[in-house]
This record gives structure tokens, sequence and C-alpha cells, in this order.
């Protein structure tokens, strides 16, 4: 009902108090709507980088610095932010913890407490209001639009992060966060490329600046490009989806449709030939003796969701086949109406009780019109099933469409049992369709017929 309060909003006394993202924007308030400090961050600082890089000449040093700290601090997301802190998928060492505490802030994306946080909330409510990046607000949104613009935090979903309170390294890393950014966001960079090989203002630009820019764009892709792009393998209820492009450009986070089944799994990829740096820097580290505890689904769990979502398309696929009138819609003959009609020239043939209007289906009969023909108004169970010609599983399906009714009579008992079984629910998927398996079409003996009198 429109008229009833939504409880997320805040109550009439308290209008006063409306957050700025709960208001319209206008062409008078849209400044409001906007999140300077974050614009800033994301927008302004690359741009001032680009307009330097015209004159600080990029050397080769530099460059191969640059894309050295692209991995470690898009890393300090990946394997530190995201499966380390957001979703606990291993256990780390104090060092470790530490080294993806500095190098993940210094891909400038907010602090550890906030970042887990928001992604918990994403997790938890996908796709959903109170997902702070649901994809459903468009891909620009949920790529940086929920950065970009102002959000109400009481709209985000409630997460809990009391074991991020808990690590003094997360509550350290939150507390001087500005001073994480700019250490390791811009002066570590220029250092290294200044005292390495004295290029200052090139490290400051390319390894500090537009390195930022780039790790930011390509983690950004996981709320945006990992939503948006590729397959569902697991699931197709929610949004996240699996592509390489997307994994390639995200340090491995691009098998997003699995991730969100099993996000504490330490993996993105289960595959060898998947590309997951991420996944191979933890397992390095755990041979190294810096993680512990890596979390892993068993194949047995993820193969009955990847299962399961096969079944789903399946079904959807057989839905839109015609697979004949259900035996219990199909009108009752009397045999004698049955080969009186025959006799009035109408191509019906009765084979297991069941009768098929052949007509339009004689001259196209593979076996030929003799031989089809031989079969009208008569019982042709045998003859269909082995006496003539044992028919393919392919012609029982073809006959199931020529249904128009089912005999009265001798075969009656018989043909209502297959009715039920037809009927009944272990032949049903989970729509409601029946289910036909190939050699269980009610017009199929079990066994050949021998040809005892095949002529
Ligand atoms: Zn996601
Ligand atoms: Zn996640």
């Amino acid at each position: 009902m429109s008229s009833k309060p939504d409880a997320s909003r805040p109550r009439a006394a308290d209008t006063k108090k409306v957050h700025i993202a709960d208001t319209q924007m206008t062409r008078h308030n849209w400044y409001k709507h906007v999140n300077w400090l974050n614009v800033a961050f994301i927008i302004g600082v690359p741009i001032s980088g680009c307009i330097q890089a015209f004159w600080v000449p990029l050397q080769l040093k530099t460059a191969i610095w640059a894309v050295i700290y692209y991995f470690f601090t898009g890393l300090g997301i990946t394997a530190g932010y995201h499966r380390l802190w957001a979703h606990c998928s291993y256990s780390a060492t104090l060092p470790m913890r530490i080294w993806l505490a500095l190098v993940g802030g210094g891909a400038v994306e907010g602090s550890i407490r906030w970042w887990a946080r928001d992604h918990r909330a994403h997790h938890r409510y996908t796709d959903t209001d109170k997902d702070p990046y649901s994809v459903r607000k468009g891909l620009l949104y949920s790529h940086l639009g929920w950065m970009v613009m102002k959000q109400n935090p009481k709209r985000i979903g409630r997460t809990d992060i009391t074991d991020l309170n808990e690590d003094p390294v997360v509550v350290w890393q939150h507390r001087n966060y500005i001073k994480v950014v700019l250490g390791m966001g811009l002066i570590f960079p220029m250092l290294v490329a200044g005292l390495g090989w004295g290029d200052w203002y090139g490290g400051f630009v390319y390894a500090g600046i537009l390195r930022i820019f780039f790790v930011q764009q390509a983690t950004f892709c996981v709320n945006s490009l990992a939503h948006w792009l590729g397959d569902q393998p697991f699931d197709d209820r929610n949004s996240p989806r699996d592509h390489i492009i997307t994994a390639l450009v995200t340090l491995g986070e691009g098998y997003h449709n699995f991730h969100h089944e099993f996000p504490s799994d330490y993996r993105n990829a289960i595959e060898w030939h998947q590309y997951d740096p991420t996944k191979w820097t933890i397992w390095t580290c755990k041979q190294l003796g810096l993680a512990y505890d890596l979390k892993q689904f068993r194949s047995n769990e993820i193969e009955k969701g990847r299962v399961q979502q096969l079944q789903k398309k399946i079904d959807q696929k057989r839905a839109k086949l015609d697979w004949g009138t259900p035996l219990d819609q199909l009108p009752v003959m009397e045999w004698d109406d049955y080969v009186e009609q025959t006799k009035n020239g109408r191509g019906l043939i009765s084979i297991a009780g069941v009768v098929h209007d052949v007509t339009d289906f004689i001259k196209d009969h593979p076996g030929g019109k003799a031989m089809i023909k031989s079969g009208l108004g008569k019982d042709a169970t045998a003859m269909f099933n082995g006496g003539v010609y044992y028919h393919s599983n392919g012609a029982h399906n073809l006959l199931s469409t020529m249904r128009v009714g089912v005999i009265r009579g001798g075969g009656e008992v018989e043909i209502w049992k297959r009715a039920q079984k037809e009927n009944s629910e272990y032949v049903r998927d989970e729509t409601g369709q029946r289910i036909i398996r190939a050699g269980q079409q009610v017009t199929k003996m079990p066994e050949p017929i021998p040809t005892a009198d095949a002529a």
C-alpha cells in the first residue's frame, strides 16, 4: 500500500533530518546530492594526473614500477579488503595483515572497515535497495555513481562487523586512513622511484596518481561489470556473473557468480586454467607461512549448485517444446469408433492404446507409405515396437505430438496406469512440466516385440 509509511524512511516528526539522498534531485539542489570529496578522489585527482602526464616524461623503470605497484595495491583490495576482511575466507599473520592494510590503503578506496561493511551489505542484500552498489540502479551507478552521489547511510543494509572492530590492524588503518592514503597512495611510490632512479615527479604522477586511477577503475568493475557481463552457472536469480574479461580486469574477481554463491571460499576461480592471481597470491602466502586456514567449499557442494542451475535451464528449454497433449486430457474413443473413422479415410493409428492422427504424416513416413497404412485402424503397438520395425526414440517423440485420443477397452487399465505415471510427481519438473525421458514415452514397449508375423 502506497499510503503505508516506509519503515526505512524517517518519520514525520524528524522530517527536518531527511537525508539529502532521500530528496528529489532538482536543478537547484543537485550539487547537494554530490559527494564532492569522493568526486575529488575518484575524478578530480586522475584528471590532474592526466594533465601533469603531458609534461612529465614516462621512464621505463617508472612504468614497470607503476605496474608492479598497481598489482600490489590491487591485491591489497582483492586479497586483503575483499577476501580476508570482508569474507574471512582465510586467516593472515600480523605482518601480512599490516602489509595488506597498507597497500590496500594505497588503492584509495576507503578504509577496510568502511569497505568491508558495505561489501557485506552488498552480499547480504544483493540487488535490493539495501545493496550499497546495486546494479539494478544502473551499471554506472554500481561502478562509481554510488560513491559520487551521496547515499543515506541508514539505507544501507545492516551488517555485523564486530570481528573487524576486534582486529587492531583494521582499527588502526581506519583511524589513520588519511595518513595511509597519502603515505601509501602517493609518497611511497614516489619515494621508490625517486630514491631508486631519481624520477621523483614521474613516481608521483605515474606510480602514484595514475596508478591509483587504474586500480580504482579496475576494482570498481567487481561491482559493475561482474554484475552485468557473463554467465550464471550457479544461480541466475540475482545479477552476479562469471566472465574472463572481468577476471582479467579485477585480478581474478571475475568469477562473481561463483563468489556470491560461495563467498567464504578463498578462490573465485575454481579451475586451474582460470585467471585468479588473487587466489595464487593467497596460496603462495600460505606456502610462505603468512596465511593459513584457507577456506574452500567441497566440490560436491559446488557441483550440486551447478547441476541445479543446469536443471533449471533444461526445464525452461523443455517447457518450450511440444510433447503432445497429456493423456488425461485426450478424449476416450471406442474401438469401433476408431475403426470406423479409419474406414472413412481418417489416418488414425492406435499404438499402446493411444490413437494418433497420422493423416498428414503418411507421405513423410521414413519407412514408406505402405508400411504406415498397414497399421491404420489396427492395434499397431507390436508393429511399431519391433514387430515390423523397432522405432527410434525420435519416432516415439514425434508420434506423441499426433495424439488425438485414448482407446476404451482392453488396453484401458494399462493406459490409465501409464497416464498416471506420466502425471505423477517424479516425472514433473519444478514448474510442473512433464518430463518425458528417452525410452519412457507411453507408446514405447520396454523390450522390442519379436517379429512373429511381421508380414
Ligand atoms: Zn557482487
Ligand atoms: Zn565479495
